[in-house]
């Protein structure tokens, strides 16, 4: 069956990592993969194009496709626009319109690269984690908000953590869901020693777990969590957590790695279709250059077929055709190290089609 991707380049580096996954789309095609590709704007591009990060007719293609690949956006260009005008809109826009409320940030460290790390390579090689961030509740939504004036005229500012029953149950499913198609184990990382909230998040990841009894299902406070991850991070396979947590939780994770051109990301809705990118922004201090790493975005592809295409066999062949591309020895200049031949953004994609 045919499967519809629409795919947004953006700005900056976008559209040159973005060339180089559909590359590999193209080259599974050929063998009868059957993704049918779709061009569509969104972020500063779409901006200059139709004046909005957000044109209506990208969101409408994309509430048509099964799957989002997205590249990047953003850039100094468009730093002076008013906020509702930015191109960071446009993804805050698809994250809310498509109800992506399930953010997947993998930690994968490649053997090869074990030595980018801050950390010693004893201690990340073979890293594999999977953090599950829910997107789109929490502190960064709750109402009310705001900065006050007080009755002695000083100031106050104040958020809201708020999280229902069914908005921790639907993140909750879907972490264990992964959990499933991984190691079957999943960290709930919460802090249920102050806040109530979280309190309320333990007790439905402990309901839920009933559902799942092969997955074996752990808590942790969230400062703790921060700890484990750079002591020894190897302990997890996937953890849950909160919108405000699970930020600066999958920032440090993907720090492990050492290099932000690898990891790919995905934001899902409730019935698997989700939007794909890279984790790093747009790069506008090498765009145009032929320098960016595409592998994230490869990699991102990799992520698409797997949770929404139904097609886990392609993925593991695009996972697989990446760890030989660096066993060759090929690095874009952000990896690169001494020895390794260094390469640019398409001689890399061409490489990773070969190696399929
Ligand atoms: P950035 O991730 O774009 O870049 C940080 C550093 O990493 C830069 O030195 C860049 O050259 C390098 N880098 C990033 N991706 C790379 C790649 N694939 N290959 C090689 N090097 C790479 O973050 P930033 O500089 O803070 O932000 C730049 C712009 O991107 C801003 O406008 C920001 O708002 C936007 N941004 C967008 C997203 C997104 O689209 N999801 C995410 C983060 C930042």
């Amino acid at each position: 069956m045919t499967k519809k991707v629409l795919v947004l380049p953006g700005d900056g580096i976008g559209p040159e990592i973005v060339a180089e996954a559909v590359k590999v789309i193209e080259a599974l095609n050929r063998e009868g993969l059957g993704v049918e590709l779709e061009q569509g704007l969104v972020g500063g591009a779409a901006y200059d194009a139709a004046g909005s990060p957000l044109p209506e007719r990208t969101l409408e293609q994309a509430r048509a496709a099964d799957a989002i690949l997205l590249g990047a956006v953003g850039g100094p260009k468009w730093e002076p626009l008013e906020r509702a005008l930015r191109p960071e809109k446009g993804l805050l826009g698809l994250r809310a319109g498509l109800e992506l409320f399930s953010n997947l940030r993998p930690a994968v460290l490649y053997p090869q690269l074990a030595d980018a790390s801050t950390l010693r390579p004893e201690v990340v090689a073979g890293l594999d984690i999977m953090i599950v961030r829910e997107l789109t509740g929490g502190i960064y939504f709750g109402e009310p908000r705001g900065i006050r004036t007080l009755e002695n005229g000083e100031r106050q500012g104040y958020n809201t953590l708020v999280y229902r029953e069914s908005e921790i149950e639907r993140i909750g499913r879907s972490a264990f869901e992964i959990a499933r198609k991984r190691g079957r184990k999943l960290c709930s990382v919460d802090k249920a020693n102050v806040l109530e909230v979280t309190e309320l998040w333990r007790e439905v990841m402990i309901r839920l777990g009933k559902d799942y009894p092969d997955v074996e299902l752990s808590h942790m406070y969230v400062d703790n969590a921060a700890m484990q991850l750079v002591k020894w991070p190897k302990q997890f396979d996937v953890m849950v957590t909160d919108n405000m947590f699970g930020d600066i939780l999958s920032d440090a994770a993907a720090m492990l790695t050492g290099s932000i051109g690898m990891l790919p990301s995905a934001s899902l809705d409730a019935h698997g279709k989700g939007m794909y990118e890279p984790i790093h922004g747009s790069a506008p201090d090498i765009a145009g250059q032929g320098v960016a790493n595409p592998l994230a975005t490869i990699l991102s592809v990799a992520m698409m077929l797997r949770y929404s295409l139904d097609a886990g066999a392609a993925a593991e062949r695009i996972e697989a055709a990446v760890g030989r591309v660096l066993d060759q020895g090929l690095r874009t200049p952000d990896i690169m190290a001494a020895g390794m031949q260094q390469v640019g953004t398409a001689a890399m994609g061409d490489a990773v089609v070969a190696a399929l």
